[in-house]
Formats: structure tokens, C-alpha cells, sequence
């Protein structure tokens, strides 16, 4: 196993900037995920650290070494790309065991064999063993061209969206097991793209956020979630969404208060890093709003604002309530049977924690600007 850095990487296709002074650190035996969207960097980060691209400027270091002059398959990484080739003309357990031959490895038939049923138990393809390549499904095939990246030891595992054509609950089940293998006896430095959230959040020890070719934030998932840099990421991350409300801040008898540019919310801010008057947005994570469909007072310590719902929508035993707030629209889920008769344009009340709000500069970084 080995340590990643990455320092101050750029790489240019033509006049496409698509990586901008990308650096982070990958440390022995963690598991780093690189989130973004599309065309954010991710591919080209990954195979910048493989060799596959090489970097206009920047390093890569594996266990300390920068491996700038070293070729791809001397750097002793495993990859798993989302363009998953297999050989067409081996079976399945000769694809995967293909890895196992190099002389590097000096495994036995019968240890290969046991590190290839071990795997594809794992990845449930056991029973495809002595199928052709062509006889397999994406979802298979991906699976098998995982597992020909995880039966095989490495200095770390570089995968690419491994899980991008499987099936919802397939994921779910691989991402479990994707979760047993890297926080278990088997912990191997990984740095794993994707453009799932719950995917990062669920199996990174720490995650970095790409957009654009730049590192916005490199943190935990809790440090993620609870203190987002700026708007992006926080907005990346949470399903419903987070809302936003634009407005300034204004000095209040009490300290420092946001008000909306359309008046409809009120709320104090505190340890905000600006000064009246400064337009600012703010971000509520729906699991921190709560829901008052009556005119009823809100605990002690929550601030209300009222709206009209937009739109509800039944989620099995939840329901999203979208609720218009002036111009700006917030989301909360509330269990169905607390919203048994309400309706659209109903007059509703939100509750929120000031310390639970999120502030961001206006501007184009939109930076975080609460503690
Ligand atoms: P996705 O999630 O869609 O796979 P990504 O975050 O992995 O996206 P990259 O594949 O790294 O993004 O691409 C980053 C940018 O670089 C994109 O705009 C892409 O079109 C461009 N790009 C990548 N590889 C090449 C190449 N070989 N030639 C030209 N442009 C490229």
C-alpha cells in the first residue's frame, strides 16, 4: 500500500483547461473519493496519478516517490475505468485471474484461483465464472471488470465510477460491499470517482469536491456535510436539496440578522464573517426545517417564516413539502401521516435553528462565510 500526493497538477487538452492546480493527499490505506459532475476533472485526475495522462506541470508521488518519469504499469496501481474492457475471447475467470499472471505476483494456480472465487463471491458473479464475455450484462460486465481490479494486489486501487451501470439496488449491495472491503482487514489506499453523493459520503474516509477542473474542498463526509465552502458543494450534497434565500445582512438589537431581498425571512446569524450590509445567500438543509401547518407558536431558540406550499410530493411513508417563502422555494420531509390534508397554495409555516444556517457570499465563488 502506498500514500498518493498530488501536487498542483495542470492539464490542458488543446485550449480546454481541465485541470486547474488540482492537489490533495490520499493516505495509506484511506479511502479518497473524488466527487464532481461531469467533465469536472475526475477521469483525468485519476489517470494522471495512473500515467495514463500526463500532467503540463504538477507531481505525483506514490509512497513518496514522484513518478513523473515512471510508465503506467511500472507504478503497480490497479484501475478500474467506467469503460470496463474485458477480454472477449477469455471466460470470466480468466479475466479475471489475467491480472494474477504477471510474474510480479508469483501465485500459484491454486492461490489465484482461491483469490478469484474469494472475489467474484464477493462481487456476485461467482456464478458467471465460466461464462463468455459476450453472454454478460453491463451490470455484469462491470462487476467483472471490477473484480479483475480488486483480485489482485496493488500499491492502490484508482476506481472509476465502478458501480456507474448497475442497477439501484445492486449498487446499494456492491456499495456495502465496496464498504466491508475498505474499512476491513483489506484496506488498500483508494481514490474512487463518482458523481453520487450518497455513494461519497458513504464510503470515503474523505472526499474531495471537483468542479471545473479546480479542488473545492477536501474534507471528511461530516466535515462536508456540516460546514460546505461555498454554495456548490453544499448544494451538491443532500437530496432534497438544500434551499437557498438571497437577501443582506442588516445589524439587529441582537447582532448580526439576515433578511431577504423580498422581506419574507427573518433570521439571526450569528458568527457570520461579513458586516452589514453585504449581500449574502443563505442555505437550509431540508432535514434542518421543520414543518408547522397550523399557526402554532415554534419551540424556543427556532425562528419561523411562512409561506404557501408549491408542491407536495408522497414518498412512501414521507412526503416532500416544497414550501414558497417570498420568491425563494424550501423543502422539508415530514412523515405522511403529519400532512394528511394539506394541499397546494396552503398557508404553512417553516421552523428553523439559526445555528443550523448556512451563509455564502455573493459573487462567483460564493464562498462559506458562517462558522
Ligand atoms: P465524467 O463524470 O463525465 O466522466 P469527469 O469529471 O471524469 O467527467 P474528465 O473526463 O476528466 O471529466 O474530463 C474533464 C474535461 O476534459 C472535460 O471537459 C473533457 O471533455 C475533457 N477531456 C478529457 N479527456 C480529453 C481528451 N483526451 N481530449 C480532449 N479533451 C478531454
Amino acid at each position: 500500500m502506498a500514500a498518493i500526493e498530488v501536487q498542483g497538477i495542470r492539464k490542458k487538452f488543446g485550449k480546454l483547461v481541465a485541470l486547474d492546480d488540482v492537489s490533495f493527499s490520499v493516505a495509506d490505506g484511506e479511502f479518497f473519493c473524488l466527487l464532481g459532475p461531469s467533465g469536472a476533472g475526475k477521469t483525468t485526475t485519476c489517470k494522471s496519478v495512473a500515467g495514463l495522462v500526463r500532467p503540463d506541470e504538477g507531481t505525483v508521488r506514490l509512497a513518496g516517490h514522484d513518478v513523473g518519469d515512471v510508465e503506467p504499469n511500472h507504478r503497480n496501481l490497479a484501475m478500474c475505468f467506467e469503460s470496463y474492457a474485458l477480454y472477449p475471447q477469455l471466460n470470466v475467470f480468466d479475466n479475471m485471474a489475467s491480472p494474477l499472471r504477471s510474474p510480479r505476483f508469483r501465485l500459484s494456480d491454486d492461490e489465484a484461483r482461491e483469490r478469484v472465487g474469494r472475489t467474484a463471491e464477493m462481487l456476485g458473479v461467482a456464478q458467471l465464472l465460466h461464462r463468455g464475455v459476450d453472454q454478460l450484462s453491463n451490470g455484469q460486465r462491470q462487476r467483472v471488470a471490477l473484480g479483475r481490479v480488486l483480485v489482485r494486489p496493488a500499491e492502490a486501487y484508482l476506481l472509476d465510477e465502478p458501480l456507474a451501470h448497475l442497477d439501484a439496488k445492486l449498487r446499494t449491495a456492491m456499495r456495502a460491499e465496496l464498504k466491508s472491503i475498505s474499512h476491513g482487514d483489506l484496506t488498500t489506499t483508494t481514490i474512487y470517482v463518482t458523481h453520487d453523493y450518497v455513494e461519497a459520503l458513504s464510503l470515503a474516509d474523505r472526499i474531495g469536491v471537483l468542479r471545473e477542473g479546480r479542488i473545492l474542498q477536501v474534507g471528511t463526509p461530516e466535515e462536508i456535510w456540516d460546514r460546505p465552502c461555498n454554495a456548490f458543494v453544499a448544494e451538491a450534497f443532500g437530496k432534497p436539496r438544500i434551499g437557498f434565500v438571497d437577501g443582506g445582512l442588516v445589524d439587529g438589537e441582537h447582532g448580526i440578522r439576515f433578511v431577504s431581498s423580498d422581506g419574507a425571512v427573518e433570521v439571526p446569524v450569528p458568527g457570520v464573517e461579513a458586516n452589514a450590509g453585504e449581500a449574502v445567500r443563505i442555505g437550509v438543509r431540508p432535514h434542518d426545517l421543520e414543518l408547522h401547518p397550523g399557526a402554532e407558536d415554534v419551540p424556543a431558540g427556532r425562528v419561523r417564516v411562512d409561506g404557501v406550499v408549491y408542491v407536495l410530493e408522497h414518498l412512501g411513508r414521507q412526503t416532500e413539502v416544497t414550501v414558497q417563502v417570498g420568491t425563494a422555494l424550501l423543502s422539508v420531509v415530514v412523515p405522511r401521516e403529519d400532512v394528511p390534508d394539506l394541499a397546494r397554495d396552503d398557508r404553512v409555516g417553516l421552523s428553523l435553528d439559526p445555528c443550523a444556517v448556512h451563509v455564502f457570499a455573493r459573487g462567483e465563488d460564493e464562498r462559506r462565510i458562517s462558522s
